[in-house]
């Protein structure tokens, strides 16, 4: 598959969905401060779109608004995890991956050997939201800006605003 027909629903319809375990008021919300130099698109998802969600994410873990799970959501080890965002707009879709598996998923574009490799090592039985990535960079967020108007944004995935 390559990027021309990426299924973009699919990616959307295969990631994780957590619940929010409190409500939460994130305009009286105290965010954690990002305190990197900015990041480069992914998915086309710009820096501060990512780096908003890096805050609101940390921020609903560090109250318990999120389960973490136990285990990382490619290679299923017991290891520290961290979140990791497909859909910058919607932080309950985020899948939990450990370091290792975050950084080869990250570096898949150059390095899209070892991306095969891993994905050989954890054979996933049936499709998931991992196992469909492309080694092409996508433009997920061009997808959900473009198709889909707010209203529908709202309905099928969850928009920022409502978290
Ligand atoms: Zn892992």
């Amino acid at each position: 598959m390559s990027r021309a027909d990426f299924d973009y629903e699919k990616l959307l319809s295969l990631l994780p969905r957590h619940k929010l375990l409190k409500p939460v008021d994130l305009k009286n919300a105290n965010l954690p401060k990002w305190p990197w130099p900015p990041l480069k698109n992914y998915n086309g998802f710009t820096s501060n779109e990512r780096i908003h969600t890096w805050k609101v994410g940390t921020y609903l873990l560090n109250i318990g608004a999120i389960a973490k799970p136990k285990t990382c959501d490619i290679c299923k080890h017991k290891k520290p995890i961290g979140f990791h965002s497909e859909n910058y707009y919607n932080i309950l879709n985020d899948p939990f991956l450990c370091k290792s598996c975050h950084s080869i998923l990250h570096l898949r574009f150059r390095h899209p050997h070892s991306w095969y490799r891993l994905l050989d090592t954890v054979h996933p039985d049936k499709e998931t939201w991992f196992s469909i990535l492309i080694v092409e960079k996508i433009d997920l967020a061009r997808f959900l800006r473009n198709t889909l108007n707010k209203k529908a944004m709202n309905r099928k995935f969850g928009t920022r605003p409502r978290l």
